[in-house]
């Protein structure tokens, strides 16, 4: 069994799902990066989501 599972990443701005990344579930906290948002047009916060 992987370890590993799909994560949402938002955008902290819009709210848009921008991003899928692997996580591994045996850490709590919720995943955060800076990524560029197509909708912002710019490097935005995104944050893990359910
Ligand atoms: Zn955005």
């Amino acid at each position: 069994m992987s370890q590993e599972k799909l994560a949402k990443m938002e955008c902290q701005e819009c709210k848009r799902v921008g991003y899928f990344t692997t996580r591994n579930k045996k850490i709590k906290t919720r995943l955060e990066l800076k990524k560029h948002c197509k909708d912002c047009k710019k490097h935005q916060d995104f944050k893990e989501t359910k």
